[in-house]
């Protein structure tokens, strides 16, 4: 089976906006068994989406517009697609009141654009906007599937998990029969030829069930890939290969799919009951804005201090004097004592501190560039782990906030 993708905005053909659309739904295609051969951008333009809508037609199974749904006049997509399939576009009352009921909520007036926002193809499926006020569409005519979603990247995932994903593999139930199923496993604390290592004989031995190895920010993937029936039939098929590598890997693998290391950590913490509490320097904060991005994260975790300057790590935060002058403001003295002193001030129980320097300034050869110190203060001890990153100041921030997880989640799991 295929499908072909259009996006339609002349904002991504002039390099406005990066179109991250095509990567979500490349992947998500992808692991549906689904083959993609061709990716169309187009304007806003009726004659190019018509002219894209028949090549499209004419090569792909299922074709999936993201894009032009919104209220204004450039906003053509579903008109295009009506056109071009001659069928017509009727307001459907429910959705009319739905969407004026949206504005009543908000601070905008109804202006009667907006109307159109509200009209379908009779026969179609109405795609829910949880998040945006563009339903989106899904209709089968003769042997394509045609699916438009919204441009907003947000409300665009979003309706396509939910409402379009269930739609294609209704629709399309006899062609996704014994598709390629996956799953990724997610490591830290291990370099990929690391891992490579440690499970040779397993990457080089599977014939049905293939394993492959990439590098992310901060943490190692292996994606476990073979061809089933169905979910439960691919976790079954898996489960030996999946039993091994655990086996091997319990100081490394942490988490599976779309469950992060801020995920795990968060439940961990939960489950023991543990509060937390930061001292940041060369992030910024970012630990704390990543902690707090998690709902429900107040129940573990309390506060935290960007400490920037030696003179709020000094006097705000109590670092001694002295060690900021005998050590230097980036040192694994300096990085316990802010996670000690966070630890103490909040009356967490964990506390972490990070210092280093994110460049691209700031370096020497004795403190180069990449020099950051996480530090771990529990009930009993401070641990404190040095690190030397590469990259830029930006991956260098998030491969901190990353480490620092690493250390609690690492902790976190030893103990009782
Ligand atoms: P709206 O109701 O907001 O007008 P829409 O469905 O009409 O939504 P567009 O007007 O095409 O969508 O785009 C809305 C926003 O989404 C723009 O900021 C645009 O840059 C962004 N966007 C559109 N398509 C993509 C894409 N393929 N990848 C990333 N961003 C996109
Ligand atoms: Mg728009």
């Amino acid at each position: 089976m295929q499908a072909e993708l259009i996006s339609v905005g002349t904002e991504l053909l002039l390099g406005q906006t990066l179109n991250t659309n095509v990567k979500f739904l490349a992947e998500q295609l992808a692991s549906l068994g689904i083959n993609i051969y061709f990716q169309t951008t187009v304007g806003d333009n009726r004659e190019r989406l018509l002219q894209a809508l028949r090549i499209a037609t004419g090569r792909a199974d299922l074709i999936i517009l993201t894009g032009g749904l919104g209220p204004t006049e450039d906003d053509l997509t579903k008109e295009t697609l009506a056109e071009f399939l001659q069928l017509p576009l009727e307001i459907v009352p429910a959705e009319l009141e739905q969407i004026k009921s949206l504005f009543k909520r908000s601070d905008f007036n109804w202006t009667k654009n907006n109307d159109k926002q509200a009209a379908f193809i009779p026969g179609s499926s109405i795609l829910k906007n949880e998040i945006g006020s563009a339903p989106g569409m899904a209709l089968k005519n003769g042997k394509q599937g045609y699916l438009i979603l919204p441009g907003p990247p947000r409300e665009m995932t979003r309706m396509f998990l939910q409402y379009a994903q269930p739609w294609i593999k209704e629709i399309f139930q006899d062609e996704l029969q014994g598709i390629l199923y996956s799953t990724v496993l997610k490591f830290m604390g291990i370099t990929e030829s690391g891992l490579e290592v440690l499970l040779a004989d397993l990457l080089h031995q599977q014939k049905e069930v293939t394993l492959a190895l990439y590098a992310k920010t901060g943490e190692i993937q292996l994606r476990i890939t073979t061809r089933a029936q169905n979910r439960k039939d691919f976790a079954q098929k898996i489960t030996p290969v999946f039993n091994e590598i655990k086996k091997r890997t319990t100081a490394y693998f942490f988490a599976q799919d779309d469950v992060t290391i801020t995920d795990v950590v968060a439940q961990l913490l939960l489950k023991k009951n543990f509060t937390l509490s930061t001292a940041e320097s060369c992030t910024g904060g970012m630990l704390a804005e990543s902690l707090t991005a998690v709902p429900g994260s107040s129940a573990y975790y309390l506060g935290s201090i960007v400490s920037y300057a030696n003179s709020v790590k000094a006097r705000l935060l109590g670092v001694p004097q002295d060690l900021l002058e005998k050590h230097g403001a980036v040192s694994r003295e300096v990085g316990m004592a802010m996670a000690q002193q966070i630890r103490v001030l909040t009356g967490s129980d964990l506390g972490i501190g990070i210092t280093g320097i994110a460049g691209p300034e700031g370096g020497s050869p004795e403190k180069p560039v990449g020099l950051v110190y996480i530090a771990l203060a529990t009930p009993d001890t401070t641990i404190c782990t040095e690190c030397h990153f590469m990259g830029d100041r930006e991956i260098i921030r998030r491969r901190s906030v990353l480490r620092a997880y690493y250390l609690i989640w690492q902790y976190l799991q030893n103990t009782l």
